[in-house]
């Protein structure tokens, strides 16, 4: 596996590749890997040539108040990992690297980047279109993986890739969860041992939610209030947000129908945790 650690680098490796006419499989990520990430890396190996990861914590989706500094960095053990799950080279550049001196260029998508998160995360969207607009143009991949953890992300990023003419397959894999439902994050290793038995809550209230549902419940705000109820009887969880929303528009739903997204963020203590189901609201009992 290479470790490339410049863009002039990486266009080398892509060029080769091209050359080759192999079909190449990008996977973004801010490392510290786990299964998740993982999962992506695999799905990339199964349907591509050749595979390249990034690891870059990107100081532009972080706010000022949040945690770019702190964020989990372990950049041998991302290598082992990656090389494991067949990577065939990693995009691992400094923040000089991505953001010189003069950097002035930004990506705004607009629409569904006003709700959930958007909302309470101002210029995190701008930030992370931003860096995977410039990733995509540095290593023009034939598909790149994104996982469903973070939902609206991909919307976004298909959205942008549509908007910008970007010629890529964008490819969503699903969660990849602990055993008792837990969604992985990097995040999870800020957690104790109590705020980590807590942290299921977000699961909690998702199921109960899908559970409505699918049982014929087709008020969304009775959806909503009844996560938050369950999500309340844990001492530790604050709720940032807790959404019924169109999985494809984002908009906040009045009527369960079609493709539903249900989106919690919690704060666990000191840590905020996102999580989402997605639900076919045509099934229940009507
Ligand atoms: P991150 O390093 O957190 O920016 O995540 C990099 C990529 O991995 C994003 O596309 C995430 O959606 C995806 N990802 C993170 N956690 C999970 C998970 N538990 N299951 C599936 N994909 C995930």
């Amino acid at each position: 596996m290479e470790l490339l650690k410049t863009v002039a680098e990486v266009r080398r490796w892509a060029r080769e590749r091209r050359e080759q006419k192999q079909r190449i499989g990008f996977v973004p990520t801010m490392g510290y890997l786990h299964e998740g990430h993982l999962a992506l890396a695999r799905r990339a190996r199964e349907r591509c040539d050749a595979v390249i990861m990034s690891i870059f914590v990107n100081p532009t989706q972080f706010g000022p108040r949040e945690d770019f500094a702190s964020y989990p960095r372990d950049l041998e053990r991302d290598l082992r990992l990656a090389e494991e799950v067949g990577v065939d080279a990693v995009f691992a550049p400094e923040v000089e690297e991505m953001y010189p001196p003069g950097y002035s260029t930004y990506v705004e998508v607009e629409g569904v980047t006003e709700v959930l998160c958007g909302a309470s995360r101002p210029g995190h969207f701008r930030g992370v279109a931003t860096v995977v607009t410039k990733l995509l143009n540095i290593v023009q991949p034939d598909e790149a993986f994104f996982g469903q953890k973070d939902y609206q992300q991909s919307v976004v990023v298909r959205r942008m890739a549509a908007d910008l003419n970007i010629p890529v397959e964008i490819i969503t894999v699903p969660t990849v969860r602990e055993p008792d439902g837990l969604a992985l994050s990097s995040r999870n290793k800020y957690l104790n041992e109590e705020e980590r038995r807590q942290a299921l809550c977000l699961y909690r209230a998702l199921k109960l939610g899908e559970e409505m549902i699918l049982s014929g419940e087709r008020r969304a705000e009775a959806v909503r209030q009844a996560m938050v109820e369950e999500i309340s009887r844990y001492p530790l969880a604050r709720i940032d947000y807790v959404s019924v929303n169109d999985a494809e528009t984002l908009k906040p739903l009045k009527e369960i129908s079609g493709r539903v997204l249900l989106a919690v963020a919690v704060w666990i203590g000191k840590t905020r945790l996102i999580d989402n189901l997605v639900v076919e609201g045509r099934r229940g009992k009507d």
